[in-house]
């Protein structure tokens, strides 16, 4: 009955496809290639000859319907640098938006999936998911956008549409599994790339609207790490008169800390940076913690409501599960490497039964809700514009904690 109603829109488009079917299907597709025109581009690097334009003819940057040829920085394994792509986007289905894409935010899960610390993946990859650009082309049936809307694309671009998570609006939680804005299986058989490149077709239901008074190059990190702080934020149901903690201060945390303070909750940083104490008072926190080898957070046991763990790796949660208040969260939305998981002694939640939780991103309601609360609070990201040449240097200082706050793609300048 369910994928009746899914189906119904369109029963001989694919991408109406309900996901059994679509998996059903898989074994089929995945005899097509993985990413049109991308054989191509790599028979060429070896060969010598130029890149191939694949069949159907894609037409120049914007124009008719599709597809259409663009180009980003692709991973082409778990080591080295990333290299420009030549690759095609699908042409307009009747519900897609054809998206230039002006700016692309740099998120730590970029870096984890080319290095390939969540998993193997499928290469050449084009990796990417804070977008944020304007729609050029709509398809026949479009209703929510039109040519020249600011939009924005964050970590998923399509899911079930009808399991009981996708029809309350968690998306994010599919059952049966969403598309990943990248390294993910499309409903077509390919594999989706990301927003490191400067073009990029997505179903209007997946687009968000970026409010006019956010600047497009401060709107993309808000659809990853904004989104992450966010909704768990709000589960949790952080508020005035809440003492909450964040732990770390990149990304994520720069923007948790602003969210959380703007929900009226007074805010504590604990960072292993001892030059971020000012930048964390700026953003809106009430005290820092500098967490180093040693340093005794004994006074601060059962201190907080709430804390929120954005750090990317693995780290000693027995040092702060028992900072947390009897029945309190420790929520983690930051994920390090699946081979090194966090350990945690029982102990520490038992004595005043306390949850340990994980939280990921949020669904496309709520990403909206978020979009317009940062719109209202004058919530942004503290952001470096990049060069699309640029990206492998950021990734380094990425690695090396050197963001200051979030790296974002510019791509419309070189050098
Ligand atoms: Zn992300
Ligand atoms: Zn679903």
């Amino acid at each position: 009955m369910k994928n009746q109603n899914a189906n119904s829109a369109d029963e001989h488009s694919p991408r109406a496809w309900g996901r059994r079917q679509f998996l059903a299907a898989g074994a089929t597709m995945l005899a097509a290639p993985l990413l049109s025109g991308v054989t191509a581009r790599a028979q060429s690097r070896e060969t010598g000859a130029p890149a191939l334009a694949p069949s159907p003819s894609p037409t120049p940057l914007g124009s008719g319907n599709g597809p259409y040829l663009t180009e980003g920085m692709a991973g082409y394994s778990e080591t080295g640098p990333l290299t420009l792509l030549k690759f095609q986007r699908r042409a307009l289905g009747p519900k897609d938006v054809a998206i230039k894409i002006h700016y692309c935010g740099v998120c730590h899960s970029d870096i984890h999936t080319i290095h390939g610390d969540w998993g193997k993946i499928p290469y050449p990859q084009i990796v990417g998911h804070e977008i944020a650009g304007e729609v050029v082309a709509i398809g026949s049936s479009v209703s929510k956008f039109d040519a020249g809307s600011r939009v924005g694309v964050g970590t998923m671009v399509d899911s079930c549409r009808h399991c009981s998570e996708c029809l309350r609006g968690a998306e994010n939680y599919c059952e049966n599994g969403n598309t990943q804005t990248y390294a993910s299986k499309d409903r077509d058989g390919t594999i989706t790339q990301g927003g490191y490149s400067k073009f990029i077709v997505v179903d209007e239901d997946f687009v968000l609207r970026i409010p006019d008074s956010i600047d497009l190059a401060e709107a993309g990190p808000l659809l990853c790490a904004g989104i992450t702080c966010y909704s768990p934020l709000r589960h949790w149901s952080v508020a005035p008169r809440k003492r909450v903690a964040v732990l770390g201060l990149g990304g994520l945390g720069h923007l948790a800390v602003q969210l959380a303070a703007a929900m009226g909750a007074e805010v504590t940083v604990i960072t292993t940076s001892t030059d971020k104490t000012k930048d964390a008072q700026r953003f809106g926190a009430k005290d820092v913690l500098i967490n180093q080898l040693g340093v005794d957070f004994s006074k601060h046991q059962r201190a907080f409501n709430f804390i929120l763990d954005t750090i990317p790796y693995e780290h000693d949660l027995n040092r702060f599960i028992p900072l947390l208040k009897r029945d309190a969260t420790l929520c983690r939305v930051g994920v390090g490497k699946l081979t090194t998981p966090n350990q945690y002694g029982q102990m520490t939640t038992v004595l005043s039964r306390t949850s340990l939780a994980g939280s990921n991103t949020g669904g496309i309601r709520e990403t909206q809700d978020m979009l317009d609360f940062c719109a209202l609070q004058k919530i942004k990201p503290q952001i470096t514009k990049i060069p699309m040449e640029g990206i492998n240097d950021a990734w380094s200082k990425v690695i090396a904690k050197q963001a200051r706050y979030r790296f974002v793609m510019d791509m419309d300048t070189t050098g």
